[in-house]
C-alpha cells in the first residue's frame, strides 16, 4: 500500500460527471487524483466499433438534445464535431396484436387516442408542479388506473424502452412523464437529435487529459474513511489521502463501497435505487430501411431504429428490458425480435454490453422505482462533510443524460471549492 497525500481532491469514477469535476478543479489549480475501476474512461459512455468492422457505435449512451447546452459546449471546447441524427423516415407500431404501418391505433379507436392525449396532459401538469398521487405509481399501475386499452399499453411500453428502460411494474411513471414534458411527445424522436462525431469516449478522453489530473485506471475503490480533517480511500492496489473526495460512481455501485463512518440512513436507503435495466443491442441487418422507427409491444425489443445504411445492409439499434427470458445476446431471440417489426428483415451480426451485471454500473440510465424519485435528487445527495457526490443519477437537471453528468460534475467541483476544504 502507498499513501499519497500529494493530492487536494480525489475523484472516484471517470465517467463524465467525475471527469467534468476533475477538469474544473484542475483548472482552478487543485491537484486532482482520479481513481477509475475500469481500464478505460467514460463510464456509461463508451464508443467502440461493431465487431469485425470499422463502424463506430455507442455501446452506452448515444444522443443529446437541443436543450442540453453543456454537452454542446464541452464538445465544442475540445473540437469534437456534432452529427445531426436523421428524423424517422417512416414509423411502424405493434399494438393490440397487430403490426401497423399507418398509425399506432385503428382509425376508430378513439379511446386510445384520447388516452395518449391524457398522458401528454399529465406530463404537462407534472412539469407545472401538480401534486397527483398517480405520479407516484409504477408505469403499469398508472396505466391500470387510467383504464388504458391494450393498444395504449403496448405503445407506451414501446416508448418506455428509451425513457424508463426497466420493468414497467417497477419503474415510476414520472420517468416517462418527465421525458415527455422535457423532450417531446411519445413517438417524436426528433429530440434524440445530436451525437458527437467521434463519440462520447473522445470527450471523456479529452477531459481526462487536462493538465493537473493524475489519472489511475484499474483502481476500484472499496473503502472510504472520512472525518473532519481528511478523507482516505482504499483501492485494490493502493490507498490515498486528500482534503476532499468526489464520489462520482453510479449510485447502484455504492453498496460495494464501505464508508467509515457509515453514511446517513437516508443516503444508504438510496444505494441501488436506480431501477434502470435496459438492453441496447446493435444489429447488422438487411431489410430494415434507413432511419425507420418501430415501437410498441415487441418480442424482447420494444423500440428499434435503423441507425445507418452500409451498402445493402444497415446498423439497427434495439432497446428493451429483461422480460420473458429474452436474451439480448442470443441470435435466435434477436432475429425473432427484429422480424416482429420487420417481417422480411435478416439479422447478420449483433453486439451488446450487459450494463446490468457490469459491476461498475449495475444498471443503465437512471429511473427511480415508483414513488422513490425524492431519493435521487441533488438535494438528497448534498455533500456530507468532505464527501461530495456527483453522477447523472442524481443531477439537479437532465438526470439520466450525459448533460446531467456534466451538470452534476460542475456542481460538485463548485461545492468542493466553496467548502474552503481545499
Ligand atoms: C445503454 C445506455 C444508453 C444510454 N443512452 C443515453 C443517451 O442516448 N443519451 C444520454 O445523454 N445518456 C444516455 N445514457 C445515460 C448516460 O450514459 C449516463 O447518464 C452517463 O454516462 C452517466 O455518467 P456518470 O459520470 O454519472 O456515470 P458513469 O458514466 O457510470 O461513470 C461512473 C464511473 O465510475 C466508475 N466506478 C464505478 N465503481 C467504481 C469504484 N468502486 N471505484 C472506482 N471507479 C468506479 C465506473 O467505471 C465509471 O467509469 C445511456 C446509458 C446507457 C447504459
Amino acid at each position: 500500500m502507498t499513501v499519497s497525500p500529494q493530492h487536494d481532491v480525489i475523484v472516484i469514477g471517470a465517467g463524465l460527471a467525475g471527469l467534468r469535476a476533475a477538469r474544473d478543479l484542475a483548472d482552478a489549480g487543485r491537484r486532482v487524483l482520479v481513481l477509475e475501476a475500469r481500464d478505460r474512461v467514460g463510464g456509461r459512455g463508451w464508443t467502440s466499433t461493431f465487431p469485425d468492422t470499422d463502424l463506430q457505435i455507442e455501446v452506452g449512451g448515444g444522443w443529446f438534445t437541443d436543450q442540453q447546452h453543456l454537452a454542446r459546449e464541452e464538445l465544442g471546447r475540445y473540437g469534437i464535431g456534432v452529427n445531426e441524427v436523421a428524423p424517422a423516415s417512416s414509423t411502424r407500431w405493434y399494438s393490440d396484436g397487430a403490426l401497423r404501418l399507418d398509425a399506432p391505433f385503428p382509425a376508430d379507436d378513439t379511446a386510445s387516442v384520447a388516452a395518449m392525449d391524457a398522458i401528454t396532459r399529465d406530463a404537462e401538469a407534472m412539469a407545472a408542479g401538480a401534486d397527483d398521487p398517480r405520479f407516484a405509481l409504477s408505469l403499469d399501475d398508472y396505466l391500470t388506473a387510467m383504464d388504458a386499452t391494450a393498444a395504449v399499453r403496448d405503445i407506451v411500453h414501446g416508448w418506455w424502452s428509451i425513457t424508463g428502460g426497466c420493468d414497467p411494474a417497477v419503474g415510476g411513471v414520472d420517468a416517462l412523464l418527465y421525458a415527455i414534458a422535457s423532450e417531446g411527445p411519445i413517438g417524436d424522436i426528433s429530440y434524440l437529435r445530436y451525437a458527437p462525431e467521434s463519440g462520447w469516449s473522445a470527450l471523456a478522453e479529452a477531459l481526462a487529459a487536462t493538465d493537473g489530473i493524475d489519472m489511475q485506471l484499474g483502481q476500484p475503490v472499496s473503502q472510504v474513511f472520512h472525518d473532519e480533517q481528511t478523507v482516505s480511500v482504499r483501492a485494490t492496489h493502493a490507498a490515498f489521502t486528500a482534503s476532499a473526495v468526489i464520489m462520482a460512481v453510479p449510485i447502484n455501485t455504492l453498496s460495494d463501497i464501505r464508508f467509515t463512518p457509515s453514511l446517513d440512513d437516508r443516503l444508504e436507503d438510496a444505494f441501488g435505487g436506480n431501477a434502470g435495466r435496459a438492453f441496447k443491442v446493435w444489429m447488422l441487418t438487411r431489410g430494415v430501411p434507413e432511419h425507420a422507427l418501430a415501437f410498441g409491444k415487441g418480442a424482447g425489443l420494444n423500440w428499434l431504429y435503423g441507425d445507418r445504411a452500409t451498402d445493402d445492409r444497415g446498423l439497427t439499434i434495439g432497446f428493451g428490458w429483461p422480460a420473458d427470458g429474452f436474451d439480448p445476446d442470443d441470435s435466435a431471440h434477436l432475429e425473432r425480435a427484429l422480424r416482429h417489426f420487420f417481417p422480411d428483415a435478416e439479422l447478420l451480426e449483433h453486439t451488446t454490453h450487459d450494463w446490468i451485471s457490469d459491476a461498475a454500473s449495475l444498471g443503465t440510465w437512471v429511473t427511480a422505482p415508483a414513488g422513490q424519485s425524492h431519493l435521487l435528487t441533488a438535494e438528497a445527495w448534498a455533500p456530507t462533510g468532505r464527501l461530495v457526490f456527483a453522477t447523472s443519477d442524481i443531477a439537479a437537471e437532465h438526470s439520466g443524460w450525459f448533460e446531467g453528468a456534466l451538470i452534476s460534475g460542475r456542481d460538485a467541483a463548485r461545492a468542493v471549492l466553496a467548502s474552503g476544504n481545499v
